[in-house]
């Protein structure tokens, strides 16, 4: 008999969403928008301190949505994070503007301040300066936001924050997503909560977010019948998702706690291993840890990345690795791209040893203790196979 299956980030429902929905049947508010998208979207600004919210079909959207306010065109640039999900860049090229790369740094696994800087440098050198600069949080982590912002605030670039990922993490005491332009929040079906898909647009600026609402609609003339000056798109969040978000961010807070107990129970058990470091949590701020994550020196710990994956895999556990960087990926083949230091690729050593664990906050101590063994007895395994090769080298 196969073990169950351990999945990396699961939905992990509260029980109070099917009340919020029933509300939605008995009232006929199927349709979308409707009072659960009115208060989710306010309940979602207040939580994260923002002036307004703008409930969307999904996160991506809200990228795109925003990419649209700021402007960006045909032959734009936009700067975005390399080590992220594609779905960070893919907006750019709806509105076909050129991506460019910026690295991450060690301590944060984001953006670099010094390849940004020395990207904007160049870029305003060239007359060229970007229209946006997309920011990504990444596994909860916030980046380091008084250096980007300090850095965007000089060259006048507007920033979007894409805290997918971060929903409830802090930085100096302040919501993630909060500090750029516009920030965006996914509740995809694996993020920290969901509503099984859909996102948020939020910001300080009324009347972009008003034109937020109109261009989410298919951008509808004030008429008596359906007229359209500019072209819109169908990206509202219907009003039972946002039903199941209004319960599911009741729980943000807990769910937070919960990952955060995931990460210090992989931290207890696998960080004394030599060649094991975790995803360091920045000064001063607070991660949602939504995936425990670690990097793998393969010489030291006689494993590679790859192998614990496969092994974990064999055992019906979902790992993965880290995201593979943009600029590495075949769709951005000709897309420029800034390193941290001349010949320090953060994002790709990070990529090469880099491990997500399973980090649901539904995953049980017993479930934890299976990928803990299932690591161990991978690296014991290594570390044998390591030792026989030397014995036989050597003919001891
Ligand atoms: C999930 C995710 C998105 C996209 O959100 P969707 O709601 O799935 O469209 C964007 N950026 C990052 C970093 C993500 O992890």
């Amino acid at each position: 008999m196969t073990n169950p299956r351990i999945h990396l980030s699961p939905p992990h429902m509260s029980g109070r969403e099917q009340y919020y929905i029933m509300e939605a049947f008995k009232t006929n508010w199927i349709a979308p928008l409707g009072p659960n998208v009115d208060a989710f979207e306010k309940e979602i600004a207040e939580f994260v301190g923002a002036d307004e919210a703008v409930a969307l079909s999904s996160g991506t959207a809200a990228i795109h949505l925003a990419l649209c306010l700021l402007g960006v065109t045909k032959e734009d640039t936009v700067f975005c994070s390399t080590l992220t999900f594609v779905a960070s860049a893919n907006p750019i090229l709806y509105q076909g503007a050129k991506p460019v790369f910026i690295d991450s740094e060690p301590d944060t696994w984001n953006m670099s301040p010094f390849a940004l800087r020395k990207a904007l440098n160049e870029a305003a050198l060239k007359g060229n300066l970007p229209k946006a600069i997309i920011i990504v949080n990444l596994y909860g982590q916030s980046s380091r936001m008084d250096e980007l912002q300090l850095i965007c605030n000089y060259y006048k670039v507007p920033i979007i924050e894409d805290a997918a990922e971060s929903l409830g993490s802090t930085y100096k005491g302040k919501q993630s997503g909060t500090f750029g332009r516009f920030g965006i929040y996914s509740f995809n079906g694996n993020k920290i909560i969901t509503t099984s898909g859909g996102g948020m647009l939020v910001s300080d600026d009324a009347e972009a977010m008003k034109r937020a609402r109109f261009l989410a609609t298919q951008a509808r003339d004030k008429a008596p019948y359906y007229q359209h000056s500019v072209m819109g798109f169908n990206y509202r969040m219907s009003n039972l998702l946002a039903g199941v978000g209004r319960a599911q961010l009741k729980v943000l807070e807990n769910r937070v706690e919960e990952r955060r107990r995931i990460f210090e129970r992989y931290y207890h058990a696998l960080s004394s291993l030599n060649g094991v470091d975790f995803m360091p949590e920045l000064t001063g701020t607070r991660s949602n840890r939504w995936l425990t994550t670690l990097t793998v020196k393969e010489e030291k710990l006689g494993v590679s990345v790859k192998q614990l994956v496969e092994s974990l895999n064999a055992e019906n556990i979902e790992a993965r690795h880290v995201w593979k960087p943009l600029h590495m990926q075949p769709l951005f083949s000709n897309a420029a791209y800034y390193s941290h230091e001349a010949d320090d690729h953060v994002a790709e050593n990070l990529f090469h040893s880099g491990l997500c664990l399973p980090s649901g906050s539904n995953l049980t101590e017993e479930e934890q203790n299976r990928v803990i063994q299932c690591f161990k007895d991978t690296v014991n395994e290594g570390q044998n196979k390591k030792e026989l090769y030397y014995l036989r080298k050597h003919e001891v």
